[in-house]
């Protein structure tokens, strides 16, 4: 490591910081919430120190508030940038999750299109990026997470042009002909191109990404690598992992342990099929809802035998499409089970709120069906964490091929979740399926899961970064000796008074001296004369 090293930093920036703050005046509680990105880049090893940038989740106006805030999250390198009720409503629940998130997930006619929202975005992001300036130091590194920053990379370009700047994103991102929909996709495109390096979960997003930016800006992509002005931008696929041996090694802990013995007290003898998502329409509940009551109608020898037990963590709810899927949710649910329930048997066991990590990971480990069915989604977590999570017990996993976490878990029973037929057969498949094949295919993708790890994810997005970044020192060298030497020459020879400043190591010499060569060589002194 230089030594110049130490004391670079690099700044990881998100809508929110990876902590939960509650309460109000002056009596604040802070918790850090554990999500896949954060455990990721906790892990992550680098001669960089870690910074977070992001909203605290919570409004207050108060300034007093706010500096109690800052100063203990700053003990943990947090730095929050604190955003109004307004901004929450126009920035995030507005242009980010109901205009950019349905149309990255193909939910067009969801797409809401309001200028307060376009112009709150704009300005969080300069927000976002006033924060990163007031605090970013020459040699520190930006990694901006998701499709709530879009605009960032490009402000913070204007300002730094020489600053190492990835960007990742966590959604799909659709096809040229979606994506046209967008007033701003230009702006937008432009936003990210600031970055040098842009990876998404999987290959299809990262050409639609690059049909987008030859469409819209007339740039071409040379393979992955596309030319701005002297400066490389690089894309990649880069599919986020989870913390594999976490998961794998979850039923040694004693209260998950504790919780797989209540789970399976719960649900007794019957099969149980686990669905587990946050409310949102993207994730295809309904259809699984349909998929399942068509099996229950055409299978009645599986009646009091087989039970959904379907888990919805609350979400988004001020968003209104969120508000009637919830309403139709609950409707669905009503009338299966009120068309199937007997004394002893619920058909589905619902439950609108989330579970701990230990709860969930015991309802992962005796689940013998993951039934995970999503219209869209960037990759689906939640697939992996079954999977990982058997140890030497079976199970079956039924997987949306909308998924990105498709591409990796091919031993899944795939299914279209349009198709609720196909969900209808994967149910009795998956039912039917001999141990033997179970334990084979959860084998495989298990070896699949335990290499591409969420911290080998962020461990090669920043290697990809510092090389793409490298490239493009290198561009800019080149550039300053074609473009100025013979300027350099033409006003050396008409100066009056000629200031020569020589770098020594590094510049004269390529390698460091040892101790023994530090005089120059005479080969140096020629130059030099
Ligand atoms: N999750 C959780 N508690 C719950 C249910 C889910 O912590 O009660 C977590 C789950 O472990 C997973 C994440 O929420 O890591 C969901 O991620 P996924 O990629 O499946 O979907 P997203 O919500 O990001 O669209």
């Amino acid at each position: 490591m230089l030594c110049e090293e130490i004391d670079m930093k690099l700044y990881i920036i998100a809508n929110r910081l990876p902590v939960k703050v509650a309460g109000t005046n002056g009596k604040f509680v802070f918790s850090r919430s554990e999500g896949g990105l954060a455990t990721g880049l906790d892990s992550l090893q680098t001669s960089y120190e870690k910074h977070w940038i992001g909203w605290p989740g919570i409004c207050t106006n108060e300034e007093k508030d706010q500096q109690e805030i800052n100063e203990k999250l700053q003990e943990m390198n947090f730095h929050p940038v604190f955003l109004s009720e307004k901004q929450i409503e126009n920035y995030y629940e507005g242009y980010s999750n109901s205009t950019i998130w349905p149309l990255c997930h193909y939910f067009y006619a969801y797409t809401l299109y309001k200028n307060c929202f376009w112009q709150s975005y704009q300005q969080v992001n300069r927000l976002f990026c006033e924060e990163i300036c007031r605090l970013i130091r020459p040699g520190d590194k930006v990694w901006i997470q998701d499709y709530q920053l879009m605009l960032l990379p490009g402000m913070l370009r204007k300002i730094y042009p020489e600053l190492s700047i990835g960007y990742f994103h966590h959604i799909p991102f659709p096809s040229y002909e979606l994506f046209r929909i967008l007033p701003e996709r230009a702006e937008i495109l432009k936003g990210l191109l600031g970055a040098d390096f842009i990876a998404f979960h999987t290959h299809d997003y990262m050409r639609h990404f690059i049909s987008a930016v030859e469409r819209v800006l007339h740039l071409d992509f040379k393979l992955d690598e596309v030319q701005i002005n002297n400066r490389m931008v690089r894309v990649e696929a880069l599919p986020m992992g989870i913390n594999y041996e976490s998961y794998h090694q979850a039923s040694e802990n004693k209260e998950v342990h504790q919780a797989i013995e209540r789970t399976r007290k719960l649900f007794g003898e019957h099969k149980l099929i686990l669905s587990v998502d946050r409310l949102d329409y993207s994730k295809g509940i309904l259809h699984r809802l349909r998929g399942f009551a068509t099996f229950l109608e055409h299978h009645a020898e599986y009646h009091g035998k087989v039970t959904l037990a379907m888990v919805i963590v609350p979400s988004r709810d001020h968003v209104g499409s969120y508000a009637e899927l919830k309403t139709k949710i609950d409707e669905e649910i009503g009338s299966i089970n009120g068309r199937y329930s007997t004394m002893n048997w619920t058909p589905v066991c619902y439950f609108y709120h989330g579970f701990s990590l230990e709860e969930l990971t015991a309802m992962y480990y005796v689940a013998d069906i993951a039934l995970v069915t999503p219209l869209r989604d960037g990759m689906n977590l939640v697939a992996k964490e079954y999977v990982a999570t058997k140890c030497d017990n079976p199970g079956v996993l039924i997987l949306s091929e909308m998924a990105g976490a498709a591409v990796e878990l091919t031993d899944a029973i795939q299914i279209n979740p349009n198709d609720t037929e196909q969900i209808e057969n994967a149910i009795c498949q998956a039912l039917e399926m001999p141990e033997e094949e179970q334990k084979q295919r959860l084998q495989r993708m298990q070896n699949i899961l335990s290499i591409q790890t969420v911290n080998k994810w962020a461990a090669d997005f920043v290697n990809e970064l510092n090389a793409t970044c490298m490239k493009n020192d290198m561009l800019r060298k080149k550039r300053i000796v074609a473009a100025s030497i013979a300027q350099i020459k033409l006003k050396y020879n008409h100066a009056k008074q000629r200031l020569i400043l020589l770098d020594y190591d590094g510049t004269l010499t390529a390698l460091k001296p040892r101790p023994e060569d530090a005089q120059p060589t005479p080969e140096l002194i020629s130059i030099l004369q």
